[in-house]
């Protein structure tokens, strides 16, 4: 069998605020029980910080907030300890693992015997065909995120556990050469913060195919309510993926002219406010970003400039919670303003 690695997505790709956490990288916890190596009693034990790393009663450890986190709040500012460049990825199967251990040995032996340390304490699904050989593969690939054109392990990120409704969202910053972790809602004290593994609109079924990889079945709300034969959750989602790929397409291509084309175009509009209510529905924070521009885009193509820049800025305020001079950031200062001058350039021919 090709052991082939699945990169912790980028969603949205997307989106810094401030507060790194002033304790240094802990050198513990794995996130899943049966591989622990080091005991808690590594943990930061520097000021209060917003989270604290606690034991889980079936995940191993994960962070939880020690105070209530408001939406936006930066939780993790964290550089990558290895980044590695992979092999080109094929679509749909991943990368070709045995293509990257010799790089990822190299830069193993270039870390501090402390580093090593840390890397060797990160949580490790194993194959079979795994069994008893070295780890350095099976750590990365179970805890590895984008960086970019690369893949990097971050120790700290890493310890945050999987929901299929996260109330926490990430972003590979370029500029920083940092992974973001940020409060996508409102987070309270004591609960656990969560980040996705996978992309989110897939049913619970395709959802527990793709986490395989990293050894576990999530038991979320969501994963669990569809178990229990609710399957809204799964319906909603399989109808956003479409939605979705639909009006991402739809919008590369310039609108028409006519009365056909417009009610094409009320047509995308409808539907991107629609996918807006689905997504904030499920609560999928990663998406919001994504799907508040879509809307802004579907607007803009109808002249609908104010309500446009409404949605544009409404995904300015996602994208600067991440990193406010992202690309992904400047594109929407730019186009809430430019859709603001139309309006009102709209407005004057109107009087004309
Ligand atoms: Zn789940």
């Amino acid at each position: 069998m090709i052991l082939r690695l699945y990169v912790l997505s980028d969603l949205v790709a997307l989106c810094l605020a401030a507060s790194i956490t002033a304790c240094t990288i802990p050198s513990l916890s794995e996130p899943w029980p049966h591989l622990h190596s080091e005991t808690p009693s590594d943990t930061c034990s520097g000021p209060a910080e917003i989270y604290t790393m606690l034991p889980t009663p079936k995940k191993g450890y994960g962070l939880f907030a020690t105070r209530r986190i408001a939406r936006g709040t930066t939780v993790i500012l964290e550089a990558p300890l290895v980044v590695i460049q992979p092999p080109p990825l094929t679509l749909g199967q991943g990368y070709e693992i045995s293509k990257m251990l010799d790089s990822l040995r190299a830069e193993f032996a270039k870390l501090s015997p402390p580093n090593q340390k840390r890397y060797l304490a990160l949580h490790a699904h194993v194959f079979p065909s795994e069994e008893g050989k070295e780890r350095l593969m099976p750590i990365l690939r179970s805890n590895a995120f984008n960086t970019g054109t690369g893949l990097g392990l971050f120790p700290i990120v890493a310890r945050i556990n999987h929901s299929c409704r996260p109330n926490a969202a990430y972003f590979w910053s370029e500029r920083l050469g940092r992974r973001v972790v940020y409060a996508g809602r409102d987070i309270e004290e004591g609960e656990e913060i969560s980040i996705s593994y996978i992309p989110l609109l897939k049913t619970t079924k395709e959802r527990e195919q793709r986490l395989a990889q990293y050894g576990f079945t999530c038991e979320c709300e969501a994963c669990e309510a569809s178990r229990g034969g609710d399957s809204r959750s799964d319906d909603a989602r399989a109808e956003m993926q479409v939605m979705l790929d639909q009006l991402e397409s739809e919008v590369l291509v310039p609108p028409g002219e006519g009365l056909m084309a417009e009610k094409k175009e009320e047509g995308l509009i409808k539907n991107s406010l629609r996918l807006v209510d689905m997504v904030e529905e499920e609560v999928l924070v990663d998406y919001y970003a994504q799907v508040y521009k879509l809307a802004a885009t579907t607007h803009g193509r109808s002249r609908r400039w104010e309500e446009g820049a409404g949605w544009a800025l409404r995904s300015l305020e996602i994208r600067e919670m991440a990193d406010e001079h992202s690309a992904e950031a400047m594109e929407m200062r730019q186009m809430a303003p430019r859709f603001i001058l139309e309006s009102k350039k709209y407005m004057g021919e109107g009087l004309c």
